[in-house]
């Protein structure tokens, strides 16, 4: 069956709203944008340079028969608002994250959606990232044997971005800009329950909102977990550094920099002490030349469709979505509890959900 051709309108047309235009969505062969929306005058102006027609209100959007999708890429205080019109609206709604600022809002969107049946799909783009596809790869392959620690990091030097991001009315601080996305990927690689979290935020640049944090996540199958945003680190940790039975990955980059470390089996010669510092140790000792192995990170192949064509195929009814909202309903009750754990400085072992994935 051949797909159909869509049309599709972004509301906001700023950085993420144009990076769809002219990235995401250029030359994609079912999904035309057709048009933008943007309540600024500027962005109108951008808009019509870059060849997209300009609706003059969300309205005129949403009572043009010729759109079949919107593409929420606003600031996240108005997701909601745009989501529930758009849909009752009949139009099917792409959105970006954090889908909400609010747990109870999503479920709301979600009942909406469901009763204009119609397709409500969150942009969790960095699930096809490439260095996160990698670990999920040593993960599921066991490569490095059972993994039971994990860490995943992003940090910059460059402090909070932009405007909106500084302010909380608006959803801003760094849990929920990049936050969103280490957990989400996270929740999406380990398939077990919650049992314990405990984080701490940042406020190094004076913000009223979070300019860091590092969240503490226990599962129930024993692997710890430690997520990192940072927007004061002049010298970076690596993106990922995950601990198994059998050897350590790290993964130092977006370009997949990066190596394993594996044990070798068999009778190994034993490491022989260091003087360290004033001190002798075997224990910190570097394993002999025969103990281990080091090799390069896997390869990824693709494996699942491209965030858009999941979207036309989740429309034709042919696939079901990638990002499935109860999974993103997940994380933002996760990040609830993370604020709730910062605030009161306590390890919170009553995240008590449904398991993520079947
Ligand atoms: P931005 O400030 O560059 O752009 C937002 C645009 O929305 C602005 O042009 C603003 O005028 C417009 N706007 C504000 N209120 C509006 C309204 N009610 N109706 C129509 N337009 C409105 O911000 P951004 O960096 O593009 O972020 C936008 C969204 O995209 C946020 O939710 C952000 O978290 C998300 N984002 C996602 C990624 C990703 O990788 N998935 C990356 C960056 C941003």
């Amino acid at each position: 069956m051949t797909s159909q051709n869509y049309h599709l309108v972004i509301v906001g047309y700023g950085g993420m709203g144009s990076y769809h235009a002219k990235h995401l969505l250029k030359g994609n062969q079912n999904i035309e944008v057709s048009g933008t929306y943007d309540i600024s005058e500027d962005r109108r102006t951008a808009s019509m340079a870059d060849g997209y027609k300009t609706y003059e209100s969300l309205a005129a959007v949403l009572s043009d028969d010729a759109v079949d999708f919107v593409l929420i890429a606003t600031p996240n205080d108005v997701h909601k608002d745009i989501a529930i019109a758009a849909l009752n609206a009949g139009k099917h709604v792409i959105c970006e994250k954090p889908v909400t600022i609010y747990s109870a809002d999503l479920v709301e969107i979600m009942e909406t959606a469901k009763i204009n049946d119609r397709a409500f799909i969150v942009h969790q783009n960095r699930r096809w990232d490439e260095d996160f596809l990698t670990m999920k790869k040593i993960y599921d392959e066991q490569i490095i044997g059972d993994v039971f620690h994990i860490e995943s990091r992003v940090q910059g030097a460059n402090g909070i971005p932009g405007d909106w991001r500084h302010l909380k009315e608006y959803g801003g601080g760094m849990l929920l800009d990049w936050g969103v996305h280490l957990l989400d990927q996270l929740l999406f690689m380990i398939d077990s329950k919650i049992t314990s979290v405990y984080a701490n935020f940042s406020y190094i640049l004076g913000d009223d909102v979070d300019d860091g944090f590092q969240v503490f996540i226990t599962f129930e199958n024993g692997i710890t977990s430690l997520v990192e945003v940072g927007t004061t680190n002049f010298i970076q940790l690596p993106r990922w550094y995950t601990k198994g039975t059998k050897g350590t990955a790290v993964i130092h980059d977006w370009d997949i920099n990066g190596k394993i470390v594996t044990q070798n089996s068999g009778e190994v010669e034993a490491p022989k002490p260091i003087k360290a510092g004033q001190g002798l140790t075997k224990t910190m000792a570097p394993p002999s030349e025969k103990a281990v192995s080091t090799s390069d990170l896997p390869k990824v192949v693709k494996t699942m469709e491209s965030f858009y064509e999941n979207v036309v195929s989740v429309v034709e009814g042919s696939a079901e979505p990638i990002v499935k909202n109860e999974e993103v309903l997940r994380v933002l009750r996760l990040m609830e509890t993370i604020f709730k754990s910062a605030e009161t400085n306590q390890v919170i072992q009553d995240f008590d959900l449904v398991p993520a994935k079947n």
